[in-house]
């Protein structure tokens, strides 16, 4: 991918875009049933970019009556694993053939930079496609170990039509972890992005047309959670619903499925997660880009943000004083522009909920040392990097997830305090742990009840390695890695008794 190097470039770019206005159902573009449409706003001007169709429970209706006639005919679901594979890497191809198009769409939608979009849509994006194609044809049933008169096979089958209802943080990288092992499972699927970042989901159901998806194995269904997103919840003919977003809106697909046709929900939710650094840590860059990185990246809008910082006191000092330095280097501002490091924030709403919990940090006795407040000079949604020290775990900062760039550290006193602090939360998506010392490293990754441990560099792994959260961040289902598929699968026994 050869990508333009100037925010001017990409302007250009994004003045060409046509951007999708309606749901993709069946193989093609249709208006809402109810004929509503909704206004789609780029956060970071404040312009609107279009409308798009108001998809509510009589478009799903539609999109679920096509994801089960094309799973029952079984073009797909049916289909050979290998010509599955064919399809999905071609569909890897058309991505990365267009990930500058879809990038900037991304960006403007999103308020997201260009770097991150770039990264995001022109290498994970096809690289999910890509390994869960390669997985498709390589997936073994097992024989039961059940002596000389029978056979008996365990066999694992698509579960059907599957609800898969995104977040607005990583629209498109959210769409591929969840759409690449559903899709090389054989099931049909039915989508929701969310509202405020509709637009490259939209687009890449029409690339999967192209790249060869039969009609009806993939809808994406625009709309807002509680019409649109409700009824996938509620719809007795989906069978299984993959989510991630809020942890309270996960709880209402527990109460939707128990209410409609009791389907297994996956969910992948909230966050409040600690970066631990021990005495012996060496505070050096790789250190200091994880600490920043862990709870800037994507503006601090991300699940597993680390932005309960639990640094030992004995080495506090310092680490305070290179965090400030990087914090204050940040660049924030045009999302378009290569070099800005923070764009804004998705939606004004949101704006204003990192902002009150900025607040919450000052009036509850933190100590602000960068940042604090929205973004001087900037147009939209923006918020600048802020850093508190003096967080205590009591504090909201501290326990509740603000999903915005707010660093805040908490002092330490010890390995085991640190541990105790770490622990206390009813999160557990993910920590990171800086230590040289490797028994230290490997005694507190078994100690945190969390989805992902990252010793000495953040990361939260890549497509080989499953993700999601212990306690109230996840369910057991598992994005990424082989485990993904798990959702998407159903097993079966087949058992033969021999004469
Ligand atoms: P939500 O959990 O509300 O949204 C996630 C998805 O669920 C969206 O598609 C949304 O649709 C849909 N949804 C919302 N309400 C319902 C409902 N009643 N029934 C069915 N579906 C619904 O996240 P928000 O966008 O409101 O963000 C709020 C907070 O959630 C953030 O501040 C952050 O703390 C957390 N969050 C966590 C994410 C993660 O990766 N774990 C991702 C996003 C947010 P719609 O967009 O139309 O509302």
């Amino acid at each position: 991918m050869t990508s333009p190097s100037s925010a001017a470039d990409y302007r250009v770019i994004a003045g060409r875009l046509a951007f999708p206005s309606k749901a993709y159902i069946d193989g093609g573009w249709h208006e809402a049933a109810s004929g509503k449409v909704f206004e789609n706003i780029n956060p970071a001007t404040g312009a609107v970019l279009g409308t798009v169709a108001h998809g509510d429970a009589a478009d799903v209706d539609k999109a679920v009556a096509a994801a089960r006639r094309s799973f029952e005919d079984g073009a797909w679901s049916r289909a050979a694993p290998e010509e599955r594979k064919a399809v999905l890497l071609r569909l890897a191809d058309l991505v990365r053939a267009h990930a500058v198009e879809l990038a900037v769409m991304e960006s403007l939608d999103s308020g997201k930079t260009i770097k991150d979009c770039l990264n995001e849509i022109g290498h994970e994006v096809p690289t999910f496609f890509q390994w869960y194609a390669e997985l498709a044809d390589k997936s073994f049933g097992k024989v039961a170990p059940t002596g000389e008169k029978t056979v008996a096979m365990i066999v694992k089958e698509p579960v059907g039509v599957v609800g898969l209802v995104l977040p607005w943080n990583f629209p498109l990288l959210m769409a591929a972890w969840k759409l690449a092992p559903a899709l090389a499972a054989g099931c049909s699927a039915v989508l929701k992005p969310a509202e405020q970042t509709p637009l490259t989901a939209l687009r890449l159901a029409e690339l999967a047309t192209e790249a060869g998806l039969p009609a009806g194995v993939l809808n994406v269904v625009p709309g807002f959670g509680e019409t649109a997103g409700q009824a996938i919840g509620r719809h007795n003919d989906i069978d299984v619903v993959s989510f991630t977003g809020s942890t309270e809106v996960g709880a209402y697909f527990l109460k939707y499925a128990s209410e409609s046709n009791l389907k297994p929900v996956g969910l992948e939710m909230g966050g409040k997660s600690p970066f631990i650094v021990l005495e012996d840590a060496d505070i050096d860059d790789a250190l200091i880009a994880s600490a920043i990185n862990a709870a800037f990246w994507n503006g601090g809008q991300n699940c597993s943000a680390n932005m309960r910082q639990i640094i030992d006191l004995k080495v506090k000092d310092t680490f305070l004083h290179r965090v400030l330095e990087k914090t204050r280097a940040l660049v924030v501002g045009d999302p378009l522009d290569p070099g800005t490091d923070l764009g804004s924030m998705v939606s004004a709403e949101h704006q204003s909920r990192v902002l009150s919990y900025i607040e919450a940090g000052k009036s509850e006795g933190a100590r602000l040392l960068a940042g604090g407040g929205a973004s001087a000079g900037l147009p939209g949604c923006f918020v600048d990097p802020t850093v508190f020290d003096g967080v205590t775990p009591a504090m909201r900062v501290a326990r509740e997830e603000i999903f915005g760039p707010v660093l805040g550290v908490i002092g330490a006193n010890g390995v085991d305090e640190a541990l105790k602090i770490a622990r206390d939360t009813d999160y557990g998506l993910h920590a990171t742990i800086f230590t040289r010392d490797i028994d230290k490293a490997f005694h507190l990754a078994k100690r945190l009840p969390c989805g992902t441990v990252a010793v000495n560099g953040f990361t939260e792994g890549n497509v080989t390695t499953p993700f999601g959260g212990y306690k109230r961040s996840g369910s057991l289902a598992r994005d990424n890695g082989t485990e993904a598929v798990e959702q998407y699968l159903q097993t079966k026994t087949i058992w033969v008794s021999l004469r």
